[in-house]
């Protein structure tokens, strides 16, 4: 039995946060009734080594305007003060520590879970948490078959398709073309303001 919070942990390079982090936050925060979702932008996204285009300060600036008047969602910066690549693992055993009688959900899309195996410390991880996944790109849930053969709590989102990657966001930038409906307002705001992905960016 739990005694504390149940905390959505939401982490990604979120280069730039666009709708379909949003969409997925919502849903995760609605269907689990999390009390909140904490948005983690990575400090060094391991999995995307030299290819995250804009600086920390700037994804943590366009997540705190992502998030803005949405109820139960926080930004959390502490990866990207933390030296060297992000783990989520030591998010997790931060939190741990943190706030003992917490239930801690991992929010991901298909391509994490898929990926989840390759992940530092990931039996350790999968432990501590109850993933939360949605698919994505035509993808339904499903588990690589190391993670399939481990017993794991894992619930599967009710998430509309949204056909948006921060990739494209940086490529219709890069084009220059009117990025609010893939980011919002505010974000797109931003993007234009800072000069953000103006150049072709790798993929
Ligand atoms: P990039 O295109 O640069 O690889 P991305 O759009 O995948 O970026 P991330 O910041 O890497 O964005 O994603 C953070 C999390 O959000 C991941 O778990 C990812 O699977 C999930 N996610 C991102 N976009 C969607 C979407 N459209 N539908 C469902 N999940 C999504």
């Amino acid at each position: 039995m739990t005694t504390g919070p149940t905390i959505g942990l939401f982490g990604g390079s979120f280069d730039p946060p666009h709708l379909g982090h949003v969409a997925l936050a919502r849903q995760a925060r609605d269907q689990l009734a999390l009390d909140e979702v904490r948005w983690l932008p990575a400090g060094e996204p391991w999995q995307k080594a030299g290819r995250v285009v804009a600086a920390a300060a700037d994804r943590v600036a366009m997540v705190a305007l992502a998030i803005a008047g949405e109820h139960g969602m926080v930004l959390d910066e502490r990866e990207t003060r933390r030296a060297g690549p992000s783990y989520t693992i030591d998010t997790v055993d931060d939190l741990r520590a943190e706030c003992p009688g917490a239930a801690l959900v991992l929010v991901v899309g298909q391509d994490q879970y898929a990926g989840l195996p390759t992940w530092h410390r990931w039996r350790d991880l999968v432990d501590a948490v109850t993933l939360a996944v949605a698919g994505r790109a035509g993808e339904a849930p499903r588990p690589a078959p190391e993670l399939a053969a481990r017993p794991h709590r894992v619930v599967v989102l009710d998430l509309p398709p949204v056909p948006v990657s921060s990739t494209a966001v940086r490529a219709a930038a890069a084009a220059g073309a009117d990025l609010q409906a893939l980011v919002g307002p505010a974000v797109a705001g931003y993007i234009a303001r800072r000069g953000l992905y103006r150049a072709p960016s790798p993929a």
